[in-house]
């Protein structure tokens, strides 16, 4: 049955992240995936996390199964959390607890392409490496643009192009509001305004994708631009990780939630998620999202946990400031690295220079350049340009 089954090639990312793992060389510095390191290079679980999990292992009293729609405070917290008080009253039309922000994106493809078999989603690339595969998989019909200049920049005349010239009415429109991964150069909140009248004026539909809530600015104004957008649109869906700002990425922790101003039956819509959940997975899975609920709802724990968050963000600035303040580092620019937002920014080296770092010196990055910037501290960082610099010189 299975004899010509053709050999799928693993995500590039993926792979790269691997080959980093398997190098045991000393001085390797693994800049690849999206996972958070602190000035010491480590990825702790939080104290937050860890005092919730204690809590939760003394008072569980079943392993029985959830339902389809998960945790029901870890739903309620989210909302609370991610939506603004008017918002969690009037607009949230429904949550659904999912499998990491991945999970989060499928779902919502899923249920996009079942309603909106003609729609196109629009995608501006760069973007984080699964979104147009996972949104094919949905069998929805992906549209790309660049989102970036060839110089660099953000590339809002592109995006202005979409919104105002080449989507249909009805089209889907999928965004990062904060941290935009992998570029950490996020629409400036002037741009942002007119991206929302934009869609509204259109009718497009946007599905928002945020991963790294507070890590940008802070907790509370990482989310002004989803709450304009909320408040403006008639239907807003909103993927949320707990992967980063948790630290709970292999619990596969995640929210889809609907808002907006629709006059839908927010019955009919849970009951239209829960559906495509449970033919798919049948129920999530409830230690992490137990966890994350009690942390949100504890309010010691929470605030022990918002100073967490708070000092991930404080490292991220201060590696920005560090590295911009060279200005250049081999041929990349890197001043404006200062003003970015969240875990990435982007050195456009050439893919000679990228491959060299990796197999003779044990720096990785992606292969379009993009690094991690919590993997660099006061102990790697001074090397790390310097070595750009000496290895682009030669
Ligand atoms: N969206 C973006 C922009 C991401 O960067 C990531 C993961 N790094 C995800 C979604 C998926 O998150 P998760 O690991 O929670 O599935």
């Amino acid at each position: 049955f299975l004899d010509d089954l053709p050999f799928l090639s693993p995500d590039p990312l993926l792979s790269v992240a691997q080959q980093a793992e398997r190098d045991h060389r000393i001085g390797k510095l693994d800049l690849t995936i999206g996972v958070y390191k602190d000035r010491s290079g480590q990825t702790p679980i939080f104290k937050s996390v860890k005092s919730a999990e204690s809590s939760l292992v003394q008072n569980e009293i079943t392993k029985s199964y959830l339902s389809t729609e998960g945790v029901p405070t870890f739903c309620n917290a989210i909302a609370d959390l991610i939506l603004s008080p008017h918002d969690v009253t009037c607009n949230r039309l429904a949550t659904v607890q999912t499998l990491g922000g991945t999970g989060a994106l499928s779902l919502a493809g899923r249920f996009l392409s079942d309603n909106f078999p003609e729609s196109v989603i629009w995608i501006g690339t760069p973007t984080w490496s699964n979104h147009v595969a996972v949104m094919r998989q949905c069998d929805l019909n992906v549209q790309t643009y660049a989102r970036s200049l060839p110089t660099g920049g953000r590339n809002f005349a592109a995006l202005m192009d979409v919104l105002t010239h080449k989507a249909r009415r009805g089209d889907i429109i999928l965004l990062q509001p904060i941290c935009h991964n992998p570029t950490g150069d996020d629409w400036s909140k002037a741009e942002w305004d007119e991206i929302t009248v934009q869609i509204v004026k259109a009718g497009l539909l946007p599905l928002v994708d945020i991963a790294y809530h507070g890590l940008g600015q802070d907790l509370a104004s990482d989310l002004t631009r989803l709450h304009t957008l909320v408040e403006q649109t008639d239907v807003t869906l909103v993927c949320y990780s707990c992967s980063k700002n948790f630290g709970l990425y292999r619990d596969r922790v995640g929210a889809l939630l609907v808002a907006g101003q629709s006059n839908v039956q927010p019955q009919a819509l849970q009951s239209q998620l829960a559906a495509i959940a449970r033919t798919n997975y049948s129920m999530p899975p409830a230690h992490g999202a137990l966890t994350v609920g009690h942390i949100l709802t504890t309010p010691v724990l929470r605030q022990q946990w918002e100073n967490e968050v708070e000092s991930m963000q404080a490292h991220l600035h201060t590696v920005r400031t560090q590295l911009a303040a060279h200005k250049q580092i081999g041929p990349c620019n890197v001043q404006t690295i200062a003003t970015g937002r969240g875990m990435f920014c982007m050195l456009p080296l050439p893919p000679t220079i990228i491959m060299l770092l990796r197999n003779e010196y044990s720096i990785y990055m992606a292969d379009n350049g993009r690094i991690n910037l919590a993997a660099l501290n006061e102990n790697n960082l001074l090397q790390f340009v310097a070595l750009i610099d000496r290895v682009w010189a030669n």
